[in-house]
């Protein structure tokens, strides 16, 4: 297995399941099952114990495997380098392992299985992949400056649709030119590689480059962190030359262009792992909120690098492996944004709204705080709220 050579240096410290201010719990596994095999160091003594022959990889080993959101909260907290560096690469590739032996866990094959047969993880026709432009004016690309790649969870998952159409109006109002592929676009891959699947991976990522290649697109906007972060590192590592922005930095550049309007409330911001941990951006979001009238930040205790993920990550959103209940990261956090005493949960992936928008109602929070993606935000600041 690659990195295999690097596990013996992992010395179970057990660093990596705390925050760095040590103040909780910060692996999102270890957070709701509570057993050490499901923390980050567990995982990897674990993963060393099967390549040395002490245990089998049974259902229960692919079920702690399966379940890192891949948040990289314990490469913040991690001492050692090398094991720090690599981290979320030593599941990825024991992912991989599993992966081509063929037993998977049943909610990952199915999962995957709809990628490959569809395209996208609902299993749903490409077809409805233009379902969230109902009532809006937005044009396929041809040569605009920018693609809007919209990604499975902001067509399919109505939550995700109602932010792709703040985006987009959002992007409108701020006068910047783009297109979408519509029925043409196909997953990122992201999630896909999260979960070990290379293979599936190269070829989404071969036949959206040919897609992007074909239209002439030479810079993207994407709504999600994880379309960004695909692009960005693995496309780019592949020999992909795409110049990729998140939206967040769209809205922040552009912000001046719209009137930017007024809103009186508090607002606790919640970083996506897959922008601030996987790409070092925490200032975009936080820029867009600062620049709005009447908004006053209040940050979690737990922020920026040391963010707690909302569970979503690593293929956990459509296949549960996290599981979920009250100790679940998500309900952690909608905790810790009432703490805040915010009114606004700002967010600025569709994965993290739709996991906080539901935690929200299990908490029974609807009437202290709502959930609101950034460019949701920027619309009502500026009265364009539908
Ligand atoms: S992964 Fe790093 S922080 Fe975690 S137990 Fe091993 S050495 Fe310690
Ligand atoms: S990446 Fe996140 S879920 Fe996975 S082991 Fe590290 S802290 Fe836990």
């Amino acid at each position: 297995m690659e990195y295999q050579e690097l596990l013996h240096r992992c010395f179970r410290c057990g660093w990596c399941k705390l925050p760095l201010n040590f103040v909780d719990i910060n692996c999102p596994a270890y957070m709701t099952y509570r057993f050490e095999s499901f923390s980050p160091g567990g995982r990897l003594w674990l993963i060393r114990a099967w390549l040395q022959g002490d245990v089998e990889m049974s259902d229960r080993f692919r079920e702690i495997i399966f379940s890192c959101a891949t948040c990289k909260n314990c490469v913040e907290a991690c001492a050692l380098p090398k094991i720090k560096d690599n981290l979320v690469d030593i599941v990825i590739a024991a992912r991989n392992e599993i992966v081509q032996t063929g037993k998977l866990p049943g909610p990952v094959r199915d999962y995957l299985m709809r990628v490959y047969d569809t395209g996208n993880p609902y299993g749903k026709p490409q077809a409805d992949r233009l379902r969230w432009t109902d009532g809006l004016d937005v044009p396929l690309y041809r040569d605009q400056e920018f693609l809007l790649f919209i990604g499975d969870v902001g067509a399919f998952d109505e939550s995700g649709m109602e932010m792709a159409r703040n985006v987009a109006k959002a992007l409108q109002l701020a006068g910047v030119s783009f297109g979408i592929m519509g029925e043409e676009e196909i997953s990122d891959g992201n999630d896909v590689y999260a979960l070990g699947e290379k293979d599936l991976f190269k070829h989404l990522a071969e036949r959206l480059m040919k897609g992007f290649g074909d239209r002439g697109v030479k810079k993207i906007i994407a709504l999600s962190p994880h379309s960004y972060n695909a692009f960005k590192n693995y496309y780019a590592a592949a020999g992909g030359k795409i110049d990729v922005l998140h939206f967040s930095h769209l809205l922040a550049l552009k912000l001046s262009n719209i009137n930017g309007g007024t809103l009186q409330a508090r607002v606790t911001f919640h970083d996506p792992c897959y922008l601030g941990r996987w790409n070092n951006d925490y200032n975009a979001c936080r820029s867009v909120l600062g620049g709005i009238r009447g908004i006053e930040l209040a940050e979690m205790e737990r922020n920026r690098a040391n963010s707690l993920c909302c569970g979503g990550g690593g293929g956990n959103f459509f296949t549960a492996m996290l599981g979920s209940g009250p100790d679940s990261p998500s309900r952690h956090r909608v905790r810790e944004a009432l703490d805040t005493g915010a009114d606004i949960l700002a967010v600025a992936c569709p994965i993290c709204r739709k996991m906080l928008e539901d935690a929200v109602k299990d908490e029974s929070a609807e009437d202290s705080i709502r959930v609101r993606d950034i460019a949701g935000i920027v619309l009502e600041a500026a009265g364009a709220w539908h």
